[in-house]
């Protein structure tokens, strides 16, 4: 027998709890203020389009569908991006983000410079495995300074200077998971200049493009800083979370090469990559996708709706340290309003988190992660009362 995941096990030990006040803040799922699974109104819209439509059921090619993709690329790259315009920028659907991440660790394993990967430390639990599994050695890169509750900058940077030259880093293009603490313009800057220096290969993963802030340009930010400072670079996407689509695993892998005769060289070995797989994505979700972004009104509808989400969670962090203030905690818990996206890193121990688990029911992961997606009005004032109760 296996362990269960870190994360997904989670959601059975919650399951089996009777207590009436328990919260699930582990899993990374959005819930609306009553604590339930939210569609998106236009995602509804955009299904019945699609079943009215009278599409068929036959396979998708390998890369998927290919006016999603091209869709997603305009979604990350913007619609100026001029390396889209010159050919040079080309991507496949994959099983959301996941799979993705996986079809780009097959692809550096078999061609990349060297056979190991750096992550930010501390990453997305999964990132570890995925690359794993390839057959990749996973490095960490400094990123965040428990001391301070905030990035580990200089760290970061020495730690990128220091890398053999021509290594891949994953870097986190909004929202980073599980700190909630992104790098500054002027920092992502300052990266994006010793990544070039050294040669190395930058590989965003992007699984909260609108659902950080809001503002879905402006969560892409980075990815575009590096892509007109010149990079070549690989880009995952997830529309999970900012489309609330989990179930039905939309993603895309693209990437930026030096000229579109190599773009297409690249896609040919995905291709490589997944026909033995998987053989070919889901068509169900990419179309939904496709159906919103490829209409101006039903693209703003769902601006809103994500900005929607986007603020209620803003709102809960708000909520929550003042709960705690109001509680009597005496610490600092600034970062749960200065951190962005789903998760409140708390910076609880392990051992604070199996006391609110087991003497509260509040089920968080053990690093101390809180998802703020499952804090509500309605249970904002117990998850404070339980937090300061295990950390007094
Ligand atoms: N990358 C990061 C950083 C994530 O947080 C997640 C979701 N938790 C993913 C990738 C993958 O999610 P999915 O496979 O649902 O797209």
């Amino acid at each position: 027998m296996g362990p269960p995941d870190p994360i997904i096990g989670l959601n059975d030990a919650f399951k089996n709890d009777t207590n009436p006040n328990k919260v699930n803040v582990g899993v990374g799922a959005y819930r609306d203020d009553l604590g339930s699974p939210y569609v998106l109104p236009v995602v509804r819209k955009a299904e019945s389009l699609v079943s009215s439509s009278g599409l068929d059921h036959e396979y998708a090619g390998i890369a998927g569908e290919q006016e999603f993709v091209d869709l997603a690329m305009e979604f990350a790259y913007g619609d100026d991006c001029v390396k889209i315009k010159e050919g040079k920028v080309k991507g496949v659907q994959t099983l959301s983000g996941t799979g993705g991440l996986r079809v780009m660790g097959e692809f550096l394993a078999k061609f990349g410079k060297h056979k190991h990967i750096y992550v930010p430390d501390p990453t997305w639990g999964n990132h570890i495995p995925i690359m794993q599994n390839c057959g990749l050695e996973v490095k960490k890169y400094r990123y965040y300074d428990a001391g301070n509750s905030g990035l580990d900058f200089s760290g970061l940077v020495e730690d990128m200077e220091k890398a053999p030259e021509g290594s891949c880093f994953l870097l986190h293009a909004c929202a980073h998971n599980p700190t909630g603490m992104d790098p500054t313009e002027s920092q992502w800057s300052e990266i994006s200049k010793v990544i070039k220096e050294k040669g190395h290969f930058p590989f965003f993963d992007c699984a909260y493009q609108g659902f950080a802030s809001g503002n879905a340009p402006k969560d892409a930010w980075s990815i575009r800083k590096f892509v007109s400072d010149g990079h070549e670079l690989a880009l995952v996407q997830s529309f999970s979370k900012n489309f609330g689509l989990y179930g039905q695993r939309v993603g895309c892998l693209s990437w930026v090469a030096g000229s579109e005769e190599e773009a297409k060289r690249v896609e040919s070995q995905m291709k490589i990559v997944i026909r033995p797989s998987y053989s070919n994505p889901p068509r169900h979700g990419a179309r939904i996708v496709a159906t919103i972004l490829r209409d101006e009104g039903m693209t703003k509808e769902f601006v809103d709706q994500c900005k929607g989400m986007a603020d209620r969670i803003g709102g809960m962090r708000t909520a929550l340290r003042s709960s705690l203030e109001d509680a009597g905690s005496t610490r600092d818990w600034s970062h749960v309003t200065s951190q962005i996206g789903m998760f409140a890193y708390s910076g609880l121990s392990k051992e604070q988190v199996e006391r609110m688990r087991d003497e509260f029911s509040v089920y968080g992961t053990l690093d101390g992660r809180i998802s703020m997606a499952g804090v509500t009005k309605g249970n904002v004032e117990y998850i404070a009362k339980a937090m300061h109760e295990c950390t007094k």
